[in-house]
């Protein structure tokens, strides 16, 4: 069972008197049957209070939202036009579905339009679910089917996405289209003000469902309460952020960092937010400076974006004089991108803050906080866990195990919309929350491996793909790689490697593998790829990969919905049925 104590309560109570409630919470967390955990579970709050409401107060002119969209048009709005533009929204919304409270599946990219609408569900106490813009038909059907919405946006004019979905209507759904969603939210009159409605602090806000990188989508559902403060405590004490800053976090809206690092914890702290529609339009160094130029303090990226920028730029130098925090997600930063990232963009060696999160976290477990310097936190782990009230289980030194949570957090999630068999999953034979990823501590940092099924264990020798990837890195031919392992009658596992090279470097690799690991890590095999297949968050698409390389005649690849690029991964098959 996840322990906690005095201490812990009194931390977390002290900590609420930073968000702004309807009715104070007196208790912290109430344990429900099955591991749900309930937060904060007798306050009541509105997150558009805090993140909006809260900040005409003081700042209604200051620019809240920058958006850069698809043709790198930088656009600015302020707290109050914010404001406007949902209570417009909330009026027709109201006026074609009255009286009902509403779940509204959103269909869009990091935009004007998702963020109104996220911010216009918030305020009226309606639970929401966002994904990606790209999804194709049956990943869109899955999803309606499982979260079952009565309100539909997609940010698709409306003939488009009809010839996208061969569908015309849905039973009990009410659609809308981006040409209406423009001509309301551009009406010239003074929209009526909506009060913003009093929510039970463990009321559900969204529904997320995960990138796919373990298969099937799982619609994962956050509180309102504890998940907000655990956005603002973890913007705050990890990235420094404060109303001065202003924060690219360059993530999907339909993606957990789309909404606790994009939207709701910088502006709960009154801070602005860069949403970039397409984030990979960073390796336009051009664009990049524009919008460092805006003053930009955060930035916080992607790992496969921050190795394709260096990749992709060799000479650049950029005005390092706004930039204060350095931050990389999803995937394992290898200790030589982190320092070039760190070296091209920080005035001073700081840590990078790599991040340490899933969708059913809210937000980061651990990572380096944004004043630590690399003697503190050592590029390529993933620092501490988030407070001393966060506890992990015990690692190793060298050693991988399974990273578990042994103590309730408010950012954790509240439950999961395919049922309880997945729900039990997560924890484990004592209750503990399963995080489902190998690690290893050094120094009181944790270092992550990579995915608990991703595990090399080669004639007794075991070492996390991850591990043999940054080593890899090293080569400075090799942009990207990924490691696959299968299983091997004789040896446990052997290894086969996919690199993003467009020349032979075989002996390189081997020579670097045989220095570091020893002659029992060389590669059966290595492929010389142009490109990784990756989910739209960036994650390289392992479990596909190894699919392929024990069938090469694969032709169900499960759940394809979050892949960003489809066609490498049709191209890498070919290339592995022609080598059997
Ligand atoms: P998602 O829920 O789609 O954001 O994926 C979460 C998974 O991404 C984790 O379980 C890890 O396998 C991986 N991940 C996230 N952050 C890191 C990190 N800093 N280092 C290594 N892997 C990470």
């Amino acid at each position: 069972m996840l322990k906690f104590n005095n201490n812990f309560t009194n931390y977390y109570l002290k900590e609420t008197e930073k968000l702004v409630w309807f009715k104070k919470p007196k208790v912290v967390i109430k344990k429900n049957e099955n591991n749900h955990y309930a937060w904060f579970p007798d306050g009541q709050l509105n997150l558009y209070e805090n993140c909006i409401s809260n900040n005409l107060k003081k700042r209604q002119n200051k620019t809240a939202i920058i958006t850069v969209n698809q043709n790198k048009e930088i656009k600015k709005y302020s707290f109050i036009q914010i404001d406007k533009k949902v209570n417009k929204i909330a009026n027709y919304i109201k006026k074609i579905s009255p009286n009902k409270k509403l779940k509204v599946m959103i269909h869009a990219s990091a935009s004007l339009e998702s963020a109104v609408l996220m911010f216009t569900c918030a305020k009226l106490g309606w639970h929401f679910s966002v994904i990606f813009e790209e999804l194709e038909s049956l990943g869109i059907k899955n999803r309606i089917k499982l979260f079952r919405p009565n309100i539909f946006f997609s940010r698709l004019s409306k003939k488009k996405f009809i010839s996208k979905m061969g569908f015309k209507s849905y039973k009990k759904i009410k659609f809308i289209y981006d040409e209406q969603f423009k001509k309301i939210i551009n009406t010239k009159e003074n929209p009526k003000k909506i009060e913003n409605k009093v929510v039970d602090s463990p009321n559900s806000l969204f529904t997320l469902f995960t990138s796919g990188s373990t298969g099937v989508p799982k619609g994962i559902t956050h509180s309102t309460g504890g998940y907000l403060l655990y956005s603002k405590l973890t913007c705050q004490n990890q990235f420094g952020i404060n109303e001065n800053s202003v924060v690219l976090t360059a993530s999907d809206a339909g993606w957990i960092n789309g909404h606790t690092y994009s939207l709701f914890g910088p502006l709960s702290l009154g801070s602005t937010t860069i949403l970039i529609e397409k984030p990979i339009s960073l390796i336009d160094i051009k664009l990049f400076k524009k919008i460092l130029s805006l003053k930009t303090s955060v930035i916080y990226l992607p790992v496969t974006l921050i190795r394709l920028i260096k990749s992709l730029n060799k000479n650049f130098t950029i005005n390092k004089r706004y930039i204060k925090t350095l931050g990389s997600m999803g995937e394992p930063l290898a200790p030589s991108v982190a320092e070039w990232f760190s070296n091209k963009f920080l005035k001073k060696d700081r840590a990078v803050v790599n991040t340490y999160f899933q969708t059913e976290t809210g937000g980061i477990i651990c990572s380096p906080r944004y004043n630590q310097n690399t003697n503190q936190a050592p590029h390529g782990s993933v620092g501490q866990p988030f407070s001393e009230y966060i506890k992990i289980n015990k690692l190793e030194k060298t050693k991988v195990k399974e990273i578990k949570i042994i103590s309730p957090w408010p950012g954790m999630m509240k439950n999961v919309i395919n049922g309880k068999i997945e729900w039990n999953k997560y924890w484990d034979k004592n209750n503990n929350f399963r995080l489902f990823d190998l690690a290893t501590k050094r120094k009181k940092n944790v270092f992550i491996h990579g995915r608990n099924d991703d595990v090399v264990n080669i004639r007794g020798h075991r070492v996390g793909s991850e591990e043999i990837e940054s080593t890899l890195l090293k080569i400075k031919k090799i942009t990207e790689c990924c490691v696959v392992t299968l299983n091997d009658k004789l040896e446990g596992s052997k290894i086969c490697l996919f690199v993003v090279s467009n020349v032979n470097l075989d002996l390189e690799i081997d020579k670097m593998i045989i220095s570091n690991f020893g002659t029992y890590a060389i590669p059966k095999k290595v492929f010389y790829v142009k490109q990784l297949p990756k989910t739209r968050s960036g994650k390289i698409l392992r479990r596909l990969l190894r699919n392929i390389l024990i069938n090469p005649n694969l032709k169900n690849y499960g759940d394809t919905s979050t892949i960003l690029n489809l066609s490498s991964l049709k191209d890498i098959q070919k290339m592995v049925k022609s080598d059997e």
